[in-house]
This record gives structure tokens, sequence and C-alpha cells, in this order.
């Protein structure tokens, strides 16, 4: 049935929007969709390798206009930013792809069927209505955390002081939250659809979090729970470059963690966006070392700190005293690959929803370290937490957090269930699989109806 759609999919240039969509875009390729992604010439090098063995899925580069926008050249990807501060510009510059869009549009040949677009790029609908085709957002955050936010916006002006606690109301948990873990994420989190999409997709699966999806679709009408998508790459060959070119020889690290025992090695990596001090880089890595437990330390590429790290690596002689029992990536890592290795006992994460629910389907119990954003509701779903979350956490916490996660057995069986839990969810015959049969099935009605009542205008 699928055989002739073809699904048009606009991210958020950024990783934590790219990735997701083009995951999806595998699960719909193998049903004999065809995909085509909209992307920038710098992404399209970057996921272009990934893509390689799946003939269905097209990456189609358009100019991103960094110049028109203020944006110095090359900053295609909100992870290429040097501060978030020009995110402002940057949305600007995404914006100014509307026009060539609708160009692209106009010129794709087969026309698409459909719009699929992440929350954060809402104009898009005005390109859907303008090709009387549907359009699909895409949400990169939980339903716990759509559906939370929006009880608690109204709440956030109401307490009296920032770290006064208030509990999210009419909801079957007790959730806490304070001011001060809030309002950057007001500025960050999707904001409402001008007007509403045909339905919404949610990188998440009904066992996780079924209460919440329920009550999503009570909010929204049509919702289908797709995820987790990362586990598109599963058994594929392409799951080792998943993403970006790794900073690492993927190979050696898989044989490094071959050689590790089996859930010993803790990975530690904050994302594709955080900004940390060189202070607390040090710290992380000082703890780390601490915890003597075997560890993958990422450490993102910053323009401002990359020197400072090298300097700190290089002076403090850290490399050396962990040799062969952690290793260092500077730049990036092939995420998933190291949290499905079974050698990989532990992760370390700033609580992104794509890090998160990678965690929850490798079966990794998880040490969160929200840092922004929609990440502090994560950290709700997760299993321990890392304290001190408004200044420098200091290695004895690092350290602590790690040998209580790596000493403890309930945690690990825990997540397992759950990451089986995932899996079935995923596989064909799950509640995920079957949604995203429901989805196309929905594109196919939703183009019958819009081509009736063009048929009816005239
Ligand atoms: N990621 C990766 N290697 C890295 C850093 C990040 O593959 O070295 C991927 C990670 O697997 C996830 C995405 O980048 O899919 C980050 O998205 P998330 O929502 O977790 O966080 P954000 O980057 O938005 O803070």
């Amino acid at each position: 049935m699928a055989q002739q759609l073809h699904f048009l999919m606009i991210p958020l240039m950024s990783q934590s929007h790219i990735i997701p969509l083009t995951d999806f875009a595998k699960s719909l390729a193998r049903r004999g969709a065809l995909v085509s992604i909209v992307t920038t010439p710098l992404n399209a090098k970057r996921y272009n390798p990934t893509l390689a063995s799946s003939p269905r899925i097209h990456l189609i580069p358009l100019h991103f206009p960094c110049r028109e926008a203020g944006l110095p050249d090359g900053c295609e990807n909100l992870d290429s930013l040097n501060s978030l501060d020009l995110a402002r510009q940057f949305f600007h510059a995404c914006r100014l792809l509307k026009s060539p869009l609708h160009d692209l549009i106009r010129r794709l040949h087969p026309s698409p069927n459909c719009i699929i677009s992440t929350s954060a790029i809402s104009w898009t609908q005005d390109l859907a209505d303008s090709f009387r085709i549907p359009r699909y957002v895409f949400e990169t955050v939980s339903s716990f955390t759509l559906h939370c936010s929006r009880k608690i916006s109204h709440l956030v002006d109401s307490v009296s002081f920032d770290s006064e606690l208030f509990q999210v109301p009419q909801i079957p948990h007790s959730v806490e939250f304070s001011r001060n873990q809030l309002p950057r994420i007001r500025t960050r989190l999707p904001t409402p659809d001008p007007a509403p999409p045909r339905g919404t997709l949610v990188n998440t699966f009904q066992e996780l979090e079924p209460w919440y999806l329920n009550a999503c679709m009570e909010e929204r009408g049509s919702v289908w729970s797709v995820g987790p998508v990362s586990l598109s790459n599963r058994g594929a060959s392409e799951r080792f470059s998943r993403g970006n070119e790794a900073s690492i020889d993927e190979h050696y690290c898989l044989k490094w963690l071959d050689s590790m025992e089996r859930d010993s090695v803790v990975y530690a990596c904050f994302g594709s966006l955080c900004t940390l001090s060189i202070e607390q880089i040090t710290e992380i890595g000082l703890g780390l070392e601490e915890s003597n437990s075997p560890f993958i330390w990422v450490i993102r590429k910053q323009e401002k700190s990359c020197g400072e790290v090298e300097e700190w690596l290089a002076a403090e002689g850290f490399e050396e005293r962990v040799r062969g029992r952690g290793v260092v990536v500077q730049g990036w890592a092939p995420q998933v690959m190291i949290l499905a290795h079974p050698s990989v006992g532990g992760f370390l994460t700033h609580c992104g929803w794509n890090s998160t629910l990678e965690g929850v389907a490798a079966g990794v119990p998880m040490i969160a370290w929200p840092m922004f954003a929609e990440q502090f509701y994560n950290e709700k779903m997760v299993v321990d937490s890392c304290a001190d979350k408004q200044g420098l956490v200091r290695r004895e916490r690092v350290r602590s957090a790690v040998v209580e996660l790596m000493g403890e057995r309930g945690m690990r069986e825990r997540a397992e269930a759950l990451a089986r839990a995932a899996t079935d969810a995923f596989e064909d015959g799950g509640s995920s699989f079957l949604n995203v049969t429901l989805f196309i099935e929905d594109v196919v009605r939703a183009n019958a109806e819009m081509a009736v009542n063009v048929l009816e205008s005239y």
C-alpha cells in the first residue's frame, strides 16, 4: 500500500531532529515508501554515509542562508553555533527556506503525499496547505513532556521563588519542578502550531508512558507513538556511522568494548548542544577516573574550550593515567552502537530525549544530569540522578553516582525489562509497528479526502 507513497521530511537542522527523522525514514522505507529528507550541503555530507544502503531515502540539500540571516558561514546545524545566543538568527535562516522549499515541492517528482516536519518549524504547515497535502508533526520530546509542559505553563509565575517546588497537577504520578528548571525550557519548547497538523508522531512507545500518550491523544486527536526509532538501526551495518562521521575509529571502539567485561563500562556523553565550562569538564574526567570503572567519555568539540581541553588532557597526563581503562572521544561518538554493546553497563547522560530513549532501548541504567530545555522532564523518567544541577558538579559527586550505579543490580534488571518492552513495541506486530501502519493508512485517507475536496471545488 505504501508502495506509491512519497513522504517529504523537513527537520529543524539540529542533530536531535535530523537523527530521529532519518531513523523514522528507515521505518517507512522498509514498508516500501519513498522518503525525501530536506537538508543542507553540510548536513548532507554528515548524513549521506548513513543512508548509502537505503535506496528509497533521498537527501535533498538546499542552500542554507547563513549570511542572509546574519550567521557565520558553515552554521548549518544548531550544533555548529558557537553560542546558543545565535539561535534567533538560526531560526530566521530556517524560515528563509520557506520560499526555496515551495519551489522544491513544486518540482518534486513524484509529488509528495505529505509533509512530516518537527514541531519547531510549524510554518511548514503553510507549505502543506498550499499544496493541499497533509502535514504531520514529528515530536522529538516525550508525551510526558508534551503533557506536563502544558499543565504547568500557567503555574510557573505563581511561585514566589525560583527553587520553590510545585507539583504538576492532575497527573497520576507525583512530579515536582522548580522554576529555575523551567524558564529556559519555555524558550525552547515547541511553540503551538498556528494551524493544527493532521496528526502527531511521537518518538516513544505505548508501554513506556501509556497514560501520557492517552492524555496527548485527548488533547490533540491523532497521535501515533512510533519509537524508539533508533531501533531501526539494529542489525544494520550502517548503524556504525549513524548520524555523523565519528571522531573515533568505530572498529577500534568496538574491539575495545569487546575486551571489557559485561556491564562494566560507563558511557558519558552530554549530547550535541550542552556547553560545559573547562572546570566542569575536568571535574567529570577526574570523577570518572576516581570511580575506577572503565569508561568512554565524549567531550563535545566547542570552539571556546577546545584548546583548553586539549591543554588540560596533555598537562594532566589524564589519558596516560587512564590508558586501557578509559577512552576519551573529542567530538562525536557512535552513541547507539556504544549503548547497544553488552559491555556498557551505565550511561551518564544530559537527558536529551533522544539519548534518554536510546538508553532505554539499550537497557542501560542511567545517571541523569539534566542541564536545560526539556531535559528536566526526561530526568523524571530515568533511574538515578546527579544532584547539584545548578552550579559546578564536583568530581566526588560524579564518582559516587557512577560507583552506586555500577554496583546496583535491581536497576539493571528494570532497565533490561524496559528494553525488552521497547524492542517488542518496535518489532513486527508491536504497538509502534502497528502505529506506523495506522499512520500510513491515515496519509492514504487524507490524500483521498483532499483529492475529493479539490474535485468538489470545481
Ligand atoms: N549523539 C551521537 N554521538 C555523540 C553525541 C550525540 O550519536 O557524540 C546523538 C545521540 O545519539 C542523539 C543525539 O545525538 O541521537 C542527541 O540528541 P539528544 O536529544 O539526546 O540531545 P541534544 O543534542 O538535543 O541535547
